[in-house]
């Protein structure tokens, strides 16, 4: 059999076909701008679905089931979507819609936990049981599994890293908290950390860096200075990898996973820069454990297709035993 999985994100719906061996075998996308209204995006997901088939040869009857991830709250029985932050979509039946076009299973997920449910079965997070991933974007998001479920707390809104607060009083956040761990680890809080340090040190190699991408400050400005021996980029990098130790140490010491994956574009940085020290910091800070038992802190797998590739697992992981 086979399964599609389509990531509803801030920009582009992205949409992929997998068979029984997690290989994907098409894709493709879709701007949400194109999208109208909540029939237009029931409209848009059969459309994707019917191309995904026609692009990979395989005939709709051999497609067990559609799933998709949503930026937002969703209800996974009844197949809503309850709430988005950045798109228009409030108490959608979503699978309702579906079934008034497709005749085929249609389930629905949050998107960190779509994340999370690739990386487990088909990326980082391979034979381990109880995994974890952290994905370093504008925010922190996180998926948790447990013995090899995702794990929704009672109204499914369970992992919500990003919002614990690891500074008392710091920085305002969004939700009303204040000292969110995303606004001092998510790649957003490490370029604001790069700013602030280049407005600080103009004549930095840091500076320089920056000058040489025409003023723009990246994720990797920090990284790339420090890699040129520069102690200002070294700093910076120093401050955030202690930042993001301090959540993950929380996490680890909370879940004790087996596996923990870090997934965003930060998380392509070299080891020696980024996984190295975070390693070193966590074992020196979290709690002591038995040695063969402690957390595995990993690099997560499967990049911007995790989502997509976990919501196809939506219908997949149901037919596995
Ligand atoms: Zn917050």
């Amino acid at each position: 059999m086979n399964y599609i999985g389509i990531d509803i994100g801030g920009t582009n719906l992205k949409a992929g076909l997998i068979d029984e061996q997690s290989t994907v075998l098409a894709t493709t996308k879709m701007k949400i701008a194109q999208i109208e209204n909540q029939e237009g995006l029931v409209s848009a997901l059969a459309q994707m679905t019917q191309e995904l088939s026609q692009m990979a040869g395989i005939p709709l009857d051999q497609i067990a089931s559609v799933g998709i991830g949503v930026p937002g709250v969703v209800e996974i029985r009844r197949g809503m979507i309850l709430y988005t932050c950045n798109l228009p979509l409030r108490d959608v039946p979503i699978r309702r819609l579906w079934h008034q076009q497709m005749d085929m299973p249609l389930y629905v997920e949050n998107d960190a936990n779509c994340a999370a449910l690739g990386e487990y079965y088909a990326g980082a997070g391979r034979g381990s049981k109880r995994f974890v991933t952290i994905t370093l974007g504008t925010g922190i998001g996180a998926g948790i599994i447990h013995n090899g479920k995702i794990y929704h707390g009672a109204n499914g809104m369970a992992g919500e890293v990003g919002h614990m607060s690891i500074v008392y009083h710091g920085e305002p956040c969004p939700c009303g908290r204040r000292g969110c761990w995303e606004r001092y680890a998510s790649a957003s809080a490490l370029k604001r950390l790069t700013a602030q340090a280049m407005e600080e040190h103009p004549d930095s190699i840091l500076g320089c860096v920056i000058r040489e991408h025409d003023g723009h400050v990246s994720g990797q400005s920090a990284f790339m200075a420090a890699r040129r021996g520069d102690p200002v980029g070294q700093r910076v990098c120093d401050t955030y990898i202690d930042y993001l130790a301090t959540g993950i140490v929380n996490v680890i010491n909370i879940f004790q996973p087996d596996m923990l994956a870090i997934g965003g574009g930060v998380s392509n940085e070299k080891d020696e820069q980024l996984l190295f020290p975070l390693r070193e910091i966590v074992q020196r800070e979290s709690i002591p454990c038995n040695r063969d038992k402690m957390t595995r802190i990993v690099r997560a797998e499967l990049g911007t297709q995790a989502g997509m590739i976990g919501a196809a697992f939506l219908g997949k992981k149901r037919r596995m035993i």
